[in-house]
């Protein structure tokens, strides 16, 4: 089976299983994820906004304008990376996933790490980063990757700020961006 065709049966599943149907009444699209899915990199973000929602692909909105910048910067697109969320509905009015909508959706994240095998997650923000390296906080460790061992599979996990919080400060937006532009460095040591 191709990836593409598990990465469907992934889709078909959560709306077999009517993951979140609360959310899912309420959304437009059920956001799965954007990108190369042979890529090295996984880049795992919260939920869809509204953008997101309306378009059905990850990260299209101000917040994905400054990712697809940042990405350009360190000499890579969105063809290089595949995008995705932990929560792939939008909640109401863009508030922050709940716990439950997280672990709800958990479960099929892994499988798309399992079908896409890629060499690396780079979280963005506490939300997808909370289940990779749990009890850490981001102020701590952004940046620093960190070897974890996912579903009998060694991934690098490397937890950056979220964009979108990153967007409109100052300080965070040039840490975020120095996180991020030593993303090929901590690539190429993987050989
Ligand atoms: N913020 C996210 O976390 N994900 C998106 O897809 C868009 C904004």
């Amino acid at each position: 089976m191709s990836k593409q065709t598990e990465l469907d049966n992934v889709r078909g599943a959560i709306v077999g299983n009517n993951i979140c149907s609360d959310l899912a009444a309420q959304a437009t699209n059920l956001v799965m994820g954007d990108g190369n899915i042979d890529a090295d990199i996984v880049f795992i973000g919260e939920a869809p906004g509204k953008k997101e929602d309306e378009l059905g692909l990850p990260f299209m909105g101000a917040a994905g304008k400054f990712l697809n910048d940042m990405l350009s910067q360190a000499g890579m697109d969105r063809s290089d990376v595949y995008i995705t969320n932990i929560v792939k509905y939008r909640p109401p009015n863009n508030r922050d996933p709940r716990a439950d909508e997280k672990a709800a959706f958990l479960p099929y994240l892994l499988e798309q790490l399992q079908i896409i095998q890629p060499k690396v997650v780079i979280t963005l923000g506490r939300h997808s980063m909370e289940y990779f390296l749990p009890g850490k906080k981001i102020g701590e460790i952004h940046g620093q990757p960190e070897r974890v061992q996912i579903d009998g599979n060694e991934l690098l996990i490397v937890p950056l700020y979220h964009p979108a919080a990153a967007l409109y400060n100052g300080s965070l937006r040039q840490t975020l961006i120095g996180d991020f532009l030593k993303v090929p460095e901590i690539i190429k040591t993987l050989g």
